[in-house]
């Protein structure tokens, strides 16, 4: 039985219902003059509180970039951000990131890690110890506490860095390709994995990936951007039932939505493509 009151946020804010996230008319550009490059089009978008929501698009789409405006790492060149009707100026605790790279300290233990966030947010010594404890539970890996990230397989430092995310109790978590770097096999684990774990925290989950079986075995809906310059260009629903396990792969719902998102994939690199060569 999930023990809700587990995931209490110790800032005592009331995390129910939060994690609206609303992209208005936003726009990206990098550089100026003959430099100057259109990473994200004017794009507006909402995700609902609780959502899960995958970003699919080919390499150098844009998506890291949308992902980084929602975090506060790089400012919309054009319109903005809310997240709970506020705009988006910086990054903060509100927001949680997950990269490919896991990005652990590498001098500390996998709890130090996990309670590094708490600990700087100013929660006590125990309190940040409790949290640590309880988001490594959480992750399966309360027992590899006093290890060093570097004594952990690829997968497990992943799940560290999910447990270190939500240790700061985000709204709203981030995550940029985070199993691109893992084997097959440890992926589609991972991605059951996140699943359990995002129905047990219920937070806000915007997940960016160029796989469309990642992509529309996890989402509720999948975004679909186009080549450069980037803009979402399908909002594609699924209406597979939770929890759903690997094995869903041959329902005829999998098999509809991941041939839409295939051919509209295919049919957008065929447009790009033709667009270079004319
Ligand atoms: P994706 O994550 O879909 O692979 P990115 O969002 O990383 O794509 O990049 C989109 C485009 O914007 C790429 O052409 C990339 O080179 C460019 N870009 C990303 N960040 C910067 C930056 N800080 N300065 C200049 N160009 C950038
Ligand atoms: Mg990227």
């Amino acid at each position: 039985m999930l023990d809700v009151l587990k995931f209490k946020n110790p800032r005592k804010e009331s995390s129910e219902g939060k994690g609206r996230i609303a992209i208005d008319e936003v726009s990206i550009t990098f550089g100026s003059g003959a430099d100057k490059h259109v990473a994200v089009e004017t794009t507006s978008i909402g995700i609902e509180a609780g959502e899960f929501v995958c970003i699919l698009g080919p390499s150098g789409c844009g998506k890291s970039t949308l992902l980084n405006a929602i975090a506060g790492y790089v400012k919309p060149t054009t319109g903005k951000v809310d997240v709970d009707d506020v705009t988006v100026e910086k990054p903060g605790p509100d927001r949680g990131m997950v990269f490919q790279q896991y990005s652990l300290l590498p001098w500390k233990t996998v709890y130090e890690n996990v309670a590094f966030g708490p600990k700087m947010a100013g929660f006590s010594r125990a309190n940040s110890g409790s949290t640590a404890n309880t988001f490594l539970e959480l992750v399966g890996l309360k027992k590899f506490g006093s290890r060093y990230p570097a004594e952990l397989s690829g997968g497990m430092q992943q799940r560290v860095g999910i447990a270190r995310a939500l240790a700061n109790y985000p709204s709203v978590l981030l995550m940029d390709e985070p199993f691109g770097a893992l084997d097959a096999q440890t992926r589609l684990m991972m991605q059951e994995s996140l699943l359990d774990i995002w129905r047990k925290f219920g937070t806000t989950v915007v997940f960016v990936t160029h796989d469309v079986d990642e992509a529309v075995f996890l989402a509720d809906r999948v975004l679909i951007m186009s080549a450069a310059p980037g803009r979402i260009i399908e909002d594609v629903k699924i209406n597979l039932p939770r929890p759903r396990s690997t094995d869903m792969a041959s329902d005829p719902e999998y098999v509809r939505a991941r041939q839409f998102c295939l051919d509209t994939i295919k049919a957008e690199s065929r447009r790009a493509f033709e667009g270079q060569n004319t």
